[in-house]
């Protein structure tokens, strides 16, 4: 006979397990299967290795602050039954410390592995069963539910949940796995783009700036046209090919192709009014002067883009130094690309939020079949967000699941 459960979970990454451990508590037979050899490997590398495993500024009354996504406002009813002071609950009852960095963001005190074997132990709470690693061939429906063939031979469930997250970082496991299958059952996907990624440009136009490589500065930086403006606050950080850090990696979840970003490179100053001081005080060369606002390597390379700023400000027009200000408070370049799913943290879109029910995650087309997770085309922001919503949506479904 064929083996079979109330649910099985495809994914044993951070909404998987939390997912299966949460319905494993409420007394489910829960599978949860993954192709790789280890669970959660995304936990494992992210944060440096320490995870950030939530936010606090997270605020669930409005999503759309710290959500992408074509609705944004459908992770409210999931962010709001399951917060990160829940997440952070259950952190303290299993004695995993961790502490607040940068702009609300947690991490673990001591390792990324805390947390895993933290999920490993709920799941084994719960009697969960995992298959791994397992691959698992043709999925169908039918009167006795869902019936997969696998490596390890045919299994069924009343329920199947798709938890095999997004396409970033194919090396440690990401397949388009969980797209197709949503295909399958006629699920409309939202198209799928690298986010939280490093920007790239043409050789010829980054020329200039390759020299930079290594240099981060805090910086603010835009995009979008008026209305659909939006900006950071953040560290900037040069490559060999682009830009990077917190603040282009946010951008880049907002970035249209084609269209430029605007990076203000001394936000905490007025740079024209601050030259024109300057001129009337100083003998030094201009470069000299702009380090008091910008790092040495960053004033030498821009000085050098044109041969008035070159001298001393006090012989420098004013024009030339308005110039200056101008292109240093609004630098304006156009990426040519990204870094693409290598090095990219997340997937924008996915599994239209439309055919999904808020409240459980269940499609509403297709009875029994629950997507979670950054499957889903919901992407959070840098810092927290995107553990937070694979915790909620886990969360949200694993209520909602009914035994066979
Ligand atoms: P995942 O955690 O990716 O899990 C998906 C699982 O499905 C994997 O175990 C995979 O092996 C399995 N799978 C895939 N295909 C198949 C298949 N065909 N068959 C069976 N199993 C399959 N977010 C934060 O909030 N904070 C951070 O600090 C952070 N740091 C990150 C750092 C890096 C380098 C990266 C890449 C991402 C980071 N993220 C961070 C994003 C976060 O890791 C993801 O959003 C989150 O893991 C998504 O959870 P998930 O369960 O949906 O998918």
């Amino acid at each position: 006979t064929i083996p079979s459960y109330d649910a099985i979970i495809i994914g044993a990454g951070a909404a998987g397990l939390f997912c299966a451990a949460q319905a494993g508590q409420r007394g489910l037979r829960v599978l949860l299967i993954d192709h790789a050899a280890k669970v959660a490997e995304k936990i494992r590398i992210s944060g440096g290795g320490r995870c950030n495993f939530t936010n606090r500024e997270l605020d669930v009354r409005q999503p759309h602050k710290h959500f992408v996504g074509r609705n944004p406002q459908f992770c409210r009813s999931a962010l709001s039954r399951f917060t990160p002071a829940d997440f952070i609950a259950l952190m303290d009852r299993h004695g995993i410390a961790h502490h607040e960095k940068h702009k609300g963001q947690l991490f673990a005190d001591r390792s990324a592995e805390d947390i895993i074997a933290m999920l490993l132990a709920e799941c084994a709470a719960g009697g969960v069963e995992r298959w791994q690693p397992c691959k698992v061939g043709s999925v169908a429906h039918g009167a006795q539910g869902y019936q997969l063939a696998t490596d390890r031979g045919p299994v069924r469930a009343a329920n199947l949940v798709i938890a095999t997250g997004g396409l970033s970082i194919p090396k440690i496991g990401a397949t388009d796995f969980g797209y197709r299958l949503a295909q399958q059952f006629g699920l409309p996907l939202i198209e799928r783009t690298p986010g939280l990624v490093p920007l790239t440009f043409d050789g010829e136009a980054w020329a200039p700036y390759a020299q930079l490589s290594g240099l981060a500065l805090p910086v603010e930086i835009s995009t979008g046209s008026k209305k659909e403006r939006i900006s950071f606050h953040e560290d900037l950080l040069f490559t060999h090919r682009g830009l990077s850090g917190p603040a282009v990696l946010q951008i880049s979840s907002y970035w249209q192709p084609g269209t430029p970003l605007s990076i203000n490179l001394a936000p905490n100053v007025d740079l024209a009014a601050a030259l024109a001081q300057a001129k009337l005080r100083s003998r030094k060369l201009i470069a000299n002067e702009l380090t008091a606002w910008l790092p040495s390597r960053l004033a030498d390379a821009w000085v050098a883009q044109d041969s008035e700023w070159q001298r001393p400000i006090a012989e420098a027009s004013d024009k030339a130094l308005n110039r200056l200000a101008e292109r240093l408070s609004r630098w304006e370049i156009t990426p040519n690309g990204s870094e693409g799913y290598k090095k990219a943290e997340v997937t924008l879109g996915g599994v239209d939020t439309r055919v999904l029910s808020q409240q459980s995650m269940e499609c509403k087309t297709q009875p029994g079949l629950f997507c979670i997770g950054e499957v889903v085309d919901i992407t959070g922001w840098l810092g927290g967000y995107n553990f937070q919503w694979a915790w909620a949506s886990a969360h949200a479904c694993a209520h909602s699941l009914q035994p066979a």
